[in-house]
């Protein structure tokens, strides 16, 4: 069997299409792809680990903008052959540098409209399988 992620939203989505674009990974991002999954969330809502691993470092989508941030989580076990980020989430500060498993609370999701009126609030999760990008829908089965 393949490896499989747990959702890092709870019975979460992924974001459909809105005036700045859709979530699916490969859509349209200007004159590039966008290379991972946006998964719809709500401002504050809690953001699961998808694999057992270490988070890595607190990563920062924006250089021009550090009040979003996100996780980088390096798989272990299982999960060995899988690299995750997660972006625009607040992680809890417990988790940096720490083991995680699968479904463990990391964070809690960050407020995007701010920054884009009218985005459809989300995550975006980007997968790598032994270093090369995956769509994280494949690892999701189930997820609309
Ligand atoms: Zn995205």
């Amino acid at each position: 069997m393949s490896t499989q992620l747990v959702n890092p939203i709870k019975n979460g989505t992924i974001r459909k299409s809105d005036k700045w674009g859709e979530g699916a990974f490969g859509a349209a991002r200007g004159s590039r792809k966008h290379n991972g999954l946006d998964i719809s969330a709500t401002n504050g809502q809690d953001i699961l680990s998808p694999i057992n691993g270490k988070v890595t470092r607190k990563s920062f989508p924006y250089a021009n903008d550090l009040s979003y941030t996100g996780i980088v989580i390096k798989g272990t076990g299982v999960h060995a052959t899988i690299s995750i980020k997660i972006f625009y989430m607040t992680p809890l500060a417990s988790v940096i540098g720490s083991d995680v498993i699968a479904g463990e609370k990391t964070g809690i999701a960050q407020d995007l409209t701010r920054k884009y009126p009218g985005m459809t609030n989300h995550i975006h999760l980007e997968v790598k399988k032994n270093n090369s990008l995956v769509d994280p829908k494949s690892m999701l089965p189930g997820i609309i």
